[in-house]
C-alpha cells in the first residue's frame, strides 16, 4: 500500500487505521461464515450480533439508558433528517425553534417550514457565522429547539448546550458525533451522519428519547417515522450493513481510547496546536472571532494576502496533506481533524504553517 496520507477532508473523512485493517478483514469474511460480510443476510446470526452491539455500544459511549432512549440507525444523511425531524414532530399551526450557527442550520430551518410555524430564534449569519448565537428568542410552547452542534462549514462549536427549558432540545451532531464529553441527556433528539466523525458514509445515527417519540406525528410515510425503527430494532428495512459494522468498530476503538472524556482531551489538546500557529503568524485569519467558539473538529481560516492560499496547498500536498481547502462556499482554508486524526499530523501542519509564515512574512 502506498504511504497514508494526511486527509483534513471534512467528510467522508479520515478513520483509525485498526478500523480499516478490521473492516478489511471483514469484507474477506466474517466470524467464520465462509462469507464476506457484504454477502450475509441483515437477519442472519452473524449480522445480528454486529448489529445489537453496535446499538448497546452507541448508548453506553454517549452515556444513556436504553430504557429511556432508543437507538435507531438510518439512511438518507443528516439531510433527511431536516426533513424527517419535522415530519414527525411538527404540524400546521405548531411552532418549532430553529438556531441558526451555519449553512447547515439554514437548510434545516428551510425544510421545517414544509411542515409548521419553524422560526430563527437566533442567528450569526449577518457575522458571517462567525461566532454561535447565544441570545435565543425562544417561542413559549415550542415543539422542540434545533441547534448544529459543530459548524463544519464555518468552524463554529457549542461547548456549552443552550438553555430552552423544558423544550425538547434536538440536534444535529454530524461533525462532533464521538467528539466531546457532553451531558447528552439534556437532548431528546441528536443525529449524525457517519462520514465526518463515526464512520463511513451511507449510516446516520440517531438517539431518541422514549418519551419524545411518544408524542410523535402518526399520519406520516411509514419508514420516515422514527417510531417505526425503533419498534423494528433499525431492520424495518434492510439497513446498510456494512456501514453500521464500521460504525460499531470506530464505537469500540472510542471506548479502547478511553470513551468521550479522552477524545474531549484529545481533541482539545489538537485544536490548541492549529489555532495557536494561526493566531502567531499575522499571514493567517482565523475566521472564528469568538475564540470561545472555536471548533475542535474543523479548523477554519483565510490568508491575509488571499492570493498566496493556492501556493500554500500545493506546499501541503508535497508533505502529504490533503483535503485542506476550505469549504466551496466560504472558501479559504479548513484543516478537520476529527477524533481519528493523528496529533503528530496536526503538529507536521502547524509546523508548515509557521515555516511558510516565516518564509512569506
Ligand atoms: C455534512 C453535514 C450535513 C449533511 O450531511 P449528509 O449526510 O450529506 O446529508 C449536515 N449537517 C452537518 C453539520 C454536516 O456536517
Amino acid at each position: 500500500m502506498s504511504e497514508r496520507i494526511l486527509n483534513f477532508s471534512a467528510g467522508p473523512a479520515i478513520l483509525p487505521e485498526a478500523v480499516l485493517e478490521e473492516a478489511a478483514q471483514a469484507v474477506r469474511e466474517i466470524g467464520g461464515s465462509g462469507m464476506s460480510l457484504l454477502e450475509v443476510s441483515h437477519r442472519g446470526k452473524h449480522y445480528e450480533a454486529i448489529h445489537n452491539d453496535a446499538e448497546t455500544r452507541l448508548l453506553r459511549v454517549l452515556g444513556l439508558d436504553a430504557a429511556d432512549y432508543a437507538p435507531l440507525f438510518l439512511q438518507g444523511g443528516a439531510s433527511l433528517q431536516f426533513a424527517m425531524v419535522p415530519q414527525n414532530f411538527l404540524k400546521p399551526g405548531q411552532a418549532a425553534d430553529y438556531v441558526i450557527s451555519g449553512d447547515w442550520g439554514a437548510k434545516a430551518l428551510k425544510e421545517a417550514k414544509l411542515f409548521g410555524d419553524a422560526r430563527e430564534a437566533a442567528s450569526s449569519k449577518s457575522d458571517g457565522y462567525s461566532h454561535i448565537p447565544k441570545d435565543l428568542s425562544l417561542t413559549p410552547g415550542a415543539r422542540y429547539v434545533h441547534i448544529t452542534t459543530n459548524n463544519t462549514i464555518e468552524g463554529t462549536e457549542y461547548f456549552a448546550l443552550p438553555d430552552v427549558g423544558d423544550v425538547p432540545l434536538v440536534a444535529d451532531s454530524s461533525s462532533d458525533f464521538l467528539a466531546l464529553s457532553r451531558d447528552y441527556s439534556r437532548f431528546s433528539l441528536l443525529y449524525a451522519g457517519a462520514q465526518k466523525n463515526a464512520g463511513p458514509a451511507g449510516v446516520t445515527m440517531a438517539v431518541v428519547r422514549r418519551s419524545f417519540l411518544e408524542t410523535a406525528n402518526t399520519d406520516i410515510p411509514k419508514i420516515l417515522a422514527y417510531q417505526t425503527h425503533a419498534d423494528t430494532n433499525s431492520l424495518y428495512n434492510t439497513p446498510p450493513t456494512f456501514a453500521i459494522y464500521v460504525v460499531g468498530l470506530v464505537l469500540k476503538w472510542v471506548e479502547e481510547q478511553g470513551g468521550l472524556a479522552a477524545m474531549e482531551a484529545r481533541n482539545h489538546a489538537k485544536a490548541a496546536v492549529l489555532y495557536s500557529a494561526l493566531d502567531d503568524c499575522a499571514l493567517y485569519q482565523p475566521t472564528v472571532t469568538d475564540k470561545a467558539d472555536r471548533s475542535l473538529m474543523n479548523v477554519t481560516w483565510r490568508f491575509t494576502d488571499t492570493a498566496r492560499e493556492p501556493e500554500f496547498l500545493a506546499e501541503a500536498k508535497t508533505h502529504g496533506m490533503d483535503g485542506l481547502k476550505g469549504h466551496r462556499s466560504v472558501g479559504g482554508l479548513r484543516a478537520s481533524i476529527y477524533n481519528a486524526f493523528p496529533a503528530q499530523g496536526v503538529q507536521r501542519l502547524a509546523d508548515l504553517l509557521r515555516d511558510f509564515a516565516r518564509r512569506n512574512g
